[in-house]
């Protein structure tokens, strides 16, 4: 048998936004290789053995999936959302590139999926419409100077910011010092969005001023977007979430 890896994310949760090519990939796999509460994602089935592991070995993880499809196995790599937005893509190519020279003439394909920022933007409006950018607050795989540095300069170009990582057990003072940070850069009435567990049955949704955001509203499973000056807020109803979005043109 011919080995193949393909990397494939499986959206923020929802199986309704996984896409049918990313579907198609999960149903021809023998072998499954992803953080545990990826791999949980995926429904058991005969035929499908299932290598679930922690977050923090990516590269290993990587190499053994490259071994599996070396040996012939159809192998399905899972990240949630998409797979090159913080996640296993760059960790199989960072291997490729280090490992066995035969890694490179492997069939690698990357499927994409529907990447957190995309999903929470979609459930309070259009607040990525104009430009933007994405950080990471995880201080595991960069220094603390390196992210206060982006989160500066991104505020400075008007730039929305999506954070993801905002705060784990490991790391609970980082999305405090970081909101403290863009309140010496931003309005105090910027919008942030606090988006929680997006397309699952505990999602919830926190839209704050950004003088009053309080990194207590997030947690692992929270997407924040910093608005910019432009960022607009639309109030409904009673009871109705007011809608948010970038708009189309600014600055002129
Ligand atoms: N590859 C993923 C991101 C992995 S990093 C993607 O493209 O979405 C993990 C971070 O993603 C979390 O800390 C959180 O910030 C965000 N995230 C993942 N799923 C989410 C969801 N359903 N709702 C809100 N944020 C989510």
């Amino acid at each position: 048998m011919t080995g193949r890896l393909s990397i494939l994310g499986l959206g923020p949760g929802s199986a309704a936004q996984r896409t049918p090519e990313v579907e198609a990939a999960l149903a021809e796999a023998t072998d499954l290789i992803g953080y545990l509460p990826y791999v949980e994602r995926v429904s058991p089935r005969p035929g499908l053995r299932r290598h679930a592991s922690d977050n923090r070995v990516e590269l290993d993880r990587a190499r053994h999936a490259l071994e599996l499809a070396q040996a012939g196995a159809r192998v399905a790599v899972v990240s949630g959302g998409d797979p090159g937005v913080f996640a296993m893509a760059s960790a199989v190519f960072e291997a490729v590139e280090h490992g066995d020279p035969a890694w490179r003439a492997l069939d690698i394909q990357v499927l994409p999926g529907i990447s957190a920022m995309f999903a929470a933007a979609a459930r309070v409006g259009a607040p990525l419409g104009h430009d933007f950018c994405a950080l990471s607050l995880s201080d595991n795989l960069k220094p603390w100077p390196l992210i206060e540095q982006r989160l500066a300069a991104a505020a400075g170009a008007g730039s929305v910011i999506a954070l993801y990582n905002p705060i784990s057990r490991a790391r609970p003072w980082q999305l405090g010092a970081a909101l403290d940070l863009l309140r010496q850069h931003l309005p105090g009435e910027t919008p942030v969005i606090f988006a929680t567990a997006v397309t699952r049955p505990d999602e919830r949704i926190v839209i704050a001023d950004l003088a009053e955001a309080q990194a207590t509203s997030a947690d692992m499973r929270t997407l924040v977007m910093i608005g910019t000056a432009a960022t607009r807020v639309v109030a409904r109803g009673e009871g109705a979430a007011p809608w948010v979005y970038a708009p189309r043109s600014v600055g002129s």
